[in-house]
Formats: structure tokens, sequence, C-alpha cells
């Protein structure tokens, strides 16, 4: 399937000459991280690659202002599992771990931080998971090491509250660290929405699912990419995508507030016939509701902004990013053996 937004135009490999295993990396200024990251990957992708068949990992330079790209580019050199895709600017990196998708060619597709939060070593008990039959496999983090007491309270209400607001369930504490088969790959590779909120879409999809709990390390090197004003508009795309009840929400209220004043304004004529002709209406309690129904005007307008936002963004149908280079994605790749090393149900679907 050709992905819905890429601006190179992705091969169609025969199934069989596919890479086993891709793994995605978005990498947003991680310069202090990259040697400490390569020198993992480097015997982690031999030992992917003996046990499962040929791996290959795709960096996704997110518009990096630091040494990264030359780092990878300099890595690629000498290290044919390496691909490389280079943004014209900072996208974001939900965008980026989109692109590596478009231009993933494995049988399973592997999401995963630079920063080694997520650590490879998980990979191949994801792996054997997948060959049970599993179609999507991600990780659930038990233990959070190196966040801040703030970072971890209010990750945890915001999938509680997500998991009220939208009717897709979406597993609690789970990141984007993940498996997914290739039939769930192309399934994402055809969403084609601006504001990508991917654990959620990742669960919209369906198919065979399965938790695999792990211990979140720190980060290696460097600082978080993700700080609360990306946060913030993370967990907007999530609840906008996946729930209209900030919608529903705005209109419960307006109906509300609406017939708490006819019930005030029936209170006030009362009490008007009943007074000796002496009554005064007040001013505090004008200049009360008056800004009390201002505010909630502005904030329901807002909400329908969020949205009207969101369509506009959509309708524009602008590419989701901008490659400038591409490094690495002309390397020979090795033919699979026809062994018992995929699901079933992939040996199957061969096209
Ligand atoms: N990242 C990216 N683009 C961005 C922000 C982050 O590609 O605009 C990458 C970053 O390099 C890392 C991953 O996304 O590989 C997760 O970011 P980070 O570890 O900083 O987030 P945290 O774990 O602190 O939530
Ligand atoms: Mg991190």
């Amino acid at each position: 399937m050709t992905p819905a937004y890429s601006n190179g135009s992705v091969p169609a490999i025969p199934l069989t000459e596919r890479p086993v295993l891709s793994l995605i990396l978005p990498i947003y200024n991680e310069e202090a991280v990259i040697p400490t990251l390569l020198a993992r990957l480097d015997t982690v992708v031999a030992q992917l690659t003996e046990e499962n068949g040929f791996t290959e990992t795709i960096f996704v330079n997110d518009g990096s202002r630091d040494a990264s790209i030359q780092l990878l580019i300099e890595a690629a050199k000498s290290r044919p599992y390496m691909r490389v895709l280079n943004f014209s600017r900072n996208f974001g990196h939900q965008v980026a771990v989109t692109a590596g998708m478009n231009h993933a060619s494995g049988q399973a597709v592997v999401l995963m931080d630079a920063d080694l939060q997520d650590p490879p070593e998980l990979l191949p008990q994801m792996i054997a998971l997948w060959r049970e039959g599993w179609e999507v496999v991600y990780a659930v983090r038990t233990q959070r090491e190196g966040e801040t007491a703030f970072k971890k309270l209010t990750a945890s209400l915001f999938y509680r509250l997500l998991q009220r607001l939208t009717n897709v369930s979406i597993p609690a504490d789970t990141g984007d660290f993940r498996l997914m088969d290739r039939k769930v790959v192309d399934a994402l590779n055809s969403m084609g929405e601006h504001h990508r909120f991917l654990r959620g879409m990742a669960a919209w999809v369906g198919f065979k699912q399965k938790g695999l709990p792990y211990k979140r390390d720190a980060r290696a090197a460097g600082e978080t990419k993700y700080p609360f004003r990306k946060m913030w508009a993370l967990a907007m795309d999530a609840v906008c995508a996946f729930s209209i009840a900030p919608l529903k929400m705005a209109t419960r209220l307006g109906v509300s507030i609406a017939c708490l004043s006819i019930l005030y304004g029936i209170i006030t004529i009362i009490r008007f016939l009943m007074s000796d002709g002496t009554f005064q209406p007040g001013w505090a309690s004008i200049i009360v509701v008056l800004s009390l129904l201002s505010g909630v005007q502005l904030i329901t307008l807002g909400i329908v902004g969020e949205y009207i936002g969101r369509i506009y963004d959509e309708v524009k149908g602008r590419p989701l990013y901008l490659i400038s280079d591409k490094i690495g994605f002309d390397q020979p790749r090795v033919k699979q053996p026809e062994k018992e090393l995929l699901p079933t149900t992939l040996r199957q679907n061969g096209d």
C-alpha cells in the first residue's frame, strides 16, 4: 500500500525481500545520546538480525539544531542497517514517527524513543509475542525512572481522563513504544490526519493487541524534548481527535446556565412583586452574572475554536512533513529465507 503522505515514492518491495524488522527512532537535538544509542543498537541489531532476519533502523531527524544529523550521516556510512530521513524543519515527534512508518519496509515495525528510555533489550520479548500471533505489542510502564513527580502525575491523570472521555479504549500508562505488524502499519499509513495521537490511533485500528509490562529507564543523556507546552498540545490533540465530549460539555453548560438564569429571573420578579415598592435590583448580582456568563461564553467559543482550527488544518491538505535528505534507503536488502519465521497470517497474505 502506498503511504498516504510521503514525498518520495516508496518502492513496492515483495514481502519476501522485506526486512523482518524496522526500528523507528525520532531524533530531535539528541547529539548527547546518539553515541550511546548507536553502541547499544549495534549489539541489539546484530542479535535481532541473527535471530529473526534482516533488521533495519530508520532514524528521523526532526529538524535538530545541534550536530545530530552530522553524527547520523557519519554513522550510517559504516552501518548497512541504518537509514536516515532528514526533515526540512521540526515537525514534531508524532509526525517524525509517522514518516518513519511511511518509509519502513519491515514485516513488523517498532516505534521507540531515541533517548534509551525504551530499552532495546525488550525487543526479543516483543518479537516473541508477535510470533505468537499478536499484531500490536505495546509496552506498559510499570515504573518510571528519572521523571519529575509533576510529569508522572499529569501523565497518570491524563490517561485516566482520556479513558473517561473517549469511546476508544486507549490503554493507560503506555507511550509510543510498541511493535506493530505490517497490517497495522498499513492501516495507520492510510490515516492521513494532521493532528496525530499515535497511541490513540493504534488503539482505534483494533487488531490483536497485547500489553507488555516494563520498567521505563531514565533518559541516557541530554534533556527532555517534551516541555509542558508540547505535552499540552499532544493532550489537546488526543482529546479532540478521539472525543467530542468537550463540545457536548459546552452545550450542557450552556443549557444549565440558561436554566439557572430563568430561575433567577423568576426569583427577581417574585421579590419585586412582594416588595413594598422600594425594591432595588442589586448592582453586584448583575455584575457577577454578566462576568460569569461572558467567561462561560469565551470558554465554549474556545472549545469550538479548538475543533474548527483542526478542521482548518485538515482542509488545507498540506503534506504532513517535508524531507530534505534520504540516506541509506538504497542499501541492498537481504533476501529472506522462507523459514518458519513469520506468523502464518503474514505468509498467507504475501503480496
Ligand atoms: N522528539 C522529536 N521531535 C520533537 C520532540 C521530541 O523527534 O519535537 C523525539 C526525541 O528526540 C525523542 C522522542 O521524541 O527521541 C521522545 O522525546 P523525549 O524523550 O524528549 O520525551 P519524554 O520521554 O521526556 O516524554
Ligand atoms: Mg524520553
